[in-house]
């Protein structure tokens, strides 16, 4: 599909047949069955200054935390047991923890439970992720943001966009599923730069894209910006499912946070993965990306529970494999 062809469907008066298309795809190529993956927020140290981020470095009125590798490695037996075939591991971007630990913390997790494994924390080194592979991570999660490269330099003014793109290709190589995307209404971001994040997406042939509204966070030099309304990330998923069909897409927390029903919506516009939070609950309150975040309060296997109803409350199914890539079905 071409710019001028996803820039119609994006801009579509009325979107109801987008959706319509967008679901039919999605039960087509990749089923009815909901996966679920148990999220693990393990620490807010993060040692960049991303200005739309909630967890910036220069956000003093965060409590940092960092879980300890055994805590980690409880709250997956937890999740194990509450039934998660599949965990990500997501924090703040620092070296907080030394590779050895990571690794062998990937390799208990593998061993012990047998979980399939994501990782979503930022942007290392062709040799780390290739240590983390070999240890047993399968997929890693690490959005591009935006396409645009003046944007990019703007938000993350101490990334390099050719960084990102280097840490994707890298990812690629040596063997991650490899999952990425962007923010929808992203303060400067216009309709024109988000079908050129499609058309990117396409390029890079994705195994999941994981993407969500932006959220102002009071605490954030772009406290003040409006955020993304759910009619234009819901426009903006239904054409990345009729775009790129056999993709995982999840419903994220961020687009439960600016409507109450936004994760139904997105599971009936074509996404086909919930990431329910599984981080202990001491600690979820200190990990906000941006405010509003719903369930804080809740404990893992509640969480679980609300977010198995509410597949079922949209007739879908639960699905019982930990859902690797359709790209790559072995
Ligand atoms: N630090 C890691 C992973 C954690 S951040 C990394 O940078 O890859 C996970 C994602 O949260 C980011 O990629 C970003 O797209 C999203 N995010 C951050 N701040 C946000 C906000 N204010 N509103 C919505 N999403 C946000």
């Amino acid at each position: 599909m071409n710019k001028d062809e996803i820039l119609q469907m994006l801009t579509v008066k009325d979107a109801t047949a987008l959706y319509a298309e967008a679901d039919r795809v999605r039960r087509e190529y990749v089923g009815d069955a909901v996966h679920l993956r148990g999220l693990i927020e393990f620490s807010n140290a993060c040692g960049r200054d991303c200005l739309y981020c909630g967890i910036r470095r220069s956000n003093r009125s965060v409590q940092r935390y960092r879980m300890s590798v055994d805590e980690i490695f409880a709250c997956a037996k937890e999740a194990k047991i509450l039934g998660f075939k599949s965990l990500v591991l997501q924090s703040g971007e620092s070296a907080q923890y030394t590779l050895d630990e990571m690794c062998s913390l990937l390799r208990r997790i593998k061993q012990e439970q047998g979980l399939a494994i994501t990782l979503s924390i930022g942007e290392k080194t062709r040799a780390e992720y290739e240590a983390l592979k070999q240890a047993g991570a399968d997929r890693y999660l690490l959005r591009f943001e935006t396409s645009s490269e003046k944007l990019f330099c703007e938000l993350k003014p101490d990334s390099l966009q050719q960084k990102r793109m280097q840490c994707l290709a890298w990812l690629r190589e040596v063997g991650f599923q490899v999952g990425s995307g962007i923010m929808v209404g992203l303060p400067g971001q216009t309709i024109s730069m988000i079908a050129d994040d499609i058309l990117l997406m396409q390029e890079l042939d994705l195994d999941m894209v994981g993407f969500g509204p932006f959220i102002a966070d009071p605490t954030t030099p772009l406290g003040d910006a409006g955020s993304a309304s759910l009619d234009l990330t819901l426009r903006t998923l239904a054409v990345i499912r009729i775009v790129m069909k056999n993709v995982h897409i999840p419903a994220t927390t961020a687009m439960g946070t600016i409507d109450p029903e936004g994760r139904q919506k997105a599971l009936k516009a074509g996404a086909n993965v919930l990431m329910p939070n599984v981080t202990p609950t001491q600690y979820r309150e200190m990990y906000q990306l941006y405010p509003g975040k719903p369930g804080l309060k809740q404990a893992p296997s509640d969480t679980f529970d609300t977010l198995v109803r509410l597949v079922q409350s949209i007739g879908r199914t639960v699905a019982d494999d930990a859902g690797h890539s359709l790209k790559i079905l072995k």
